[in-house]
């Protein structure tokens, strides 16, 4: 006979309250549903359904790298520091490095990731070109000493990555690993039920991309991106897109009253303009100590990580830096700006002509204030955040906005690690080389969160059927009586026995708080039992992700199952 798994004796141990720890709605949901516990920050213990999750994602992925002709190992976690000396990065990983000595004072780190112990794996052994590419993966647990651990699974201090590194003998040969990994990366995500976006991480200088993270669109996510139909995604912080600025009037210069207008919003209800034809002044220390002042379409933010780049180690002026610059706080512009201020702008905004401003008065705007006329600008510099609406550098359409958690990367490492480390194989001409290598990760536990952030609703989880812990829950609405509990408990025992992943709830509860469970832990398919459905020989059928309801005769219940479960499996 079939198994299936008795609610009684499950340890799914529930909570009715949101843990006060929790902000994400996938970390209180995973504590909720009793499927995660804390041991300490950023260490999580994963309960049997949330096990079962991680090895059906772990499933998906190991068929997947199976179909590409990727090889399963495992190596140790506990590396020795030397091969980190190696490669360089023994210094240069940082205090995210978990550092650690064994009774002789050797030191070890526990591994993060693994190219280096990959490569010192293969330096040996894979000599000739004729044995390559070959590409080896392991899924194991890592360890990063995150400055903020949080989220639950999201972003731990131990967590499950899938790592494979590719070994290659060409450029051509490592871009096939790489297209192949890419490729199957992106079918990972979707029979695992993630609906995730590639976004280009990092372009090759030969054109192409050489490196891809796969965002998982949620509203949790850390990252901030922008997308088009065509297929362009990019991180708002590295998109280079197209920003539509609107055109003031022209006009003589006109110093116009906009008493307690401080912001952009005020200003533009206030004057009846679009915020795009305004312009917003940023007030900055750069990182050589200057004053500066930059310039950004209205209705745009500006990007810190575009900031740095541009202005180094810098920060927003204080009200006290302010006054000493001559400031005058939420009335800056460009026209009579005090001596020896560095006046940047956005190179959006170097084809407007006629800019409605700051009169560096307080509660004055200058309205027609025209470039080279009125003032000039120093300096034109990248620095706004894409934003929805923008041009897609691609298409030219206009582009929308999301936000994504990271759930992988696949990257071309080239020889940085083959070279630092000495791995070099002969090749065809007789010549030692360094292996061309790449590195693809995926993070198998945050994909859980990942999971959950896209399916739940208020009431609980919605697992997708491909990484259900089970896929159907019956639900014996009483146990004690004598007429459904065997019907329930025959129910139950035929559709294991048709081959469906079965979870029965045989708790001497009330149907109420049965019902709240049921939801709360997400399995796909609810088969409820109750006196009058088992009177007329029918059961009820919730689909939990869509909330349906159908009631399906016992005779039909496996078949009428089976025909919706079987073809969503991952
Ligand atoms: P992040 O930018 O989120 O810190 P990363 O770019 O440093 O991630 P990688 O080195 O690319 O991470 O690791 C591969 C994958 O491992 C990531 O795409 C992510 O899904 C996962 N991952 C990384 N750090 C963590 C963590 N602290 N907890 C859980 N998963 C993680
Ligand atoms: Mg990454």
């Amino acid at each position: 006979m079939k198994r299936y798994q008795k609610m009684s004796s499950l340890y799914a141990p529930t909570l009715k309250e949101d843990p006060a720890e929790a902000e994400l709605v996938s970390h209180k949901l995973l504590l909720r549903a009793g499927m995660i516990r804390k041991t300490a920050a950023g260490l999580y213990s994963y309960l049997p359904l949330c096990w079962r999750v991680l090895r059906k994602i772990e499933g998906v992925i190991r068929d997947e790298m199976e179909g590409i002709g990727a090889q399963e190992i495992q190596v140790p976690i506990l590396t020795p520091a030397e091969l980190w000396e190696q490669s360089g990065r023994y210094g240069a990983y940082g205090p995210e490095l978990m550092r650690l000595k064994d009774r002789h004072d050797r030191d070890f780190v526990l591994g993060p990731t693994h190219e280096e112990t990959f490569t010192d794996l293969v330096r040996n052994e894979l000599r000739s070109y004729k044995q390559l590419p070959v590409t080896l993966y392991q899924i194991q647990d890592k360890f990063r000493d995150e400055l903020r651990p949080r989220f639950g699974l999201m972003r731990g201090r131990e967590f499950i990555m899938k790592d494979a590194y590719s070994f290659s003998a060409s450029q051509e040969s490592l871009q096939e690993c790489y297209d192949a990994e890419k490729a199957a990366y992106a079918r990972i995500a979707e029979r695992c039920g993630i609906k995730a976006l590639p976004v280009v991480a990092d372009s090759g200088q030969i054109g192409g991309d050489t490196s891809v993270e796969f965002m998982a669109l949620a509203d949790a996510g850390e990252a901030e991106l922008v997308w088009c139909d065509c297929g362009f995604a990019a991180d708002t912080e590295a998109a280079t897109a197209e920003v539509a600025v609107a055109e003031g009037e022209a006009g003589e210069l006109e110093r116009v009253h906009t008493p307690n207008a401080g912001t952009i919003s005020d200003v533009s209800a206030l004057l009846g303009v679009q915020e795009s034809a305004t312009r917003k002044a940023l007030a900055l220390i750069d990182g050589e100590g200057r004053a500066t002042v930059c310039f950004v379409p209205g209705d745009h933010e500006m990007n810190d990580v575009k900031a740095e780049h541009v202005f180094g180690d810098y920060h927003m002026m204080t009200d006290e830096e302010l006054r000493d610059a001559g400031l005058v706080k939420g009335f800056i512009g460009p026209v009579g700006l005090p001596e020896g201020i560095r006046v940047v702008a956005d190179a959006s905004l170097k084809s407007s002509e006629w800019w409605l401003v700051g009169a560096n008065l307080a509660n004055y705007h200058y309205r027609h204030a025209q470039m080279g006329r009125d003032f000039t600008i120093d300096e034109w510099v990248d620095v706004v955040c894409a934003r929805e609406g923008d041009l897609c550098p691609h298409c030219g359409k206009p582009m929308h906005a999301a936000r994504g958690i990271e759930i992988s990367q696949v990257f071309q490492l080239g020889t940085k690690y083959s070279e630092s480390m000495g791995a070099t194989f002969m090749d065809e001409d007789g010549r030692e080389k360094p292996f061309l290598m790449g590195c693809y990760g995926i993070g198998v536990s945050r994909m859980v969160s990942a999971v959950v952030e896209q399916h739940s609703d208020e009431r609980g989880i919605c697992w997708p059927v491909c990484v259900a812990p089970y896929e159907v829950e019956v639900v014996a609405m009483s146990v004690n009586d004598d007429v459904v509990w065997p019907v329930a408990s025959k129910v139950t025992e035929e559709l294991a026995a048709a081959d469906l992943e079965v979870v029965v709830d045989d708790r001497k509860e009330r149907p109420g708080v049965k019902f709240a469970d049921a939801d709360l832990i997400g399995i796909p398919y609810q088969v409820i039992l109750g006196k009058k459905g088992v009177a007329a020989g029918n059961a009820e059928v919730k689909v939990r992700e869509t909330g349906e309801r159908f009631d399906v005769p016992f005779a039909e219940l496996s078949q009428w199952l089976r025909d919706r479960i079987v073809p969503a499996r991952a």
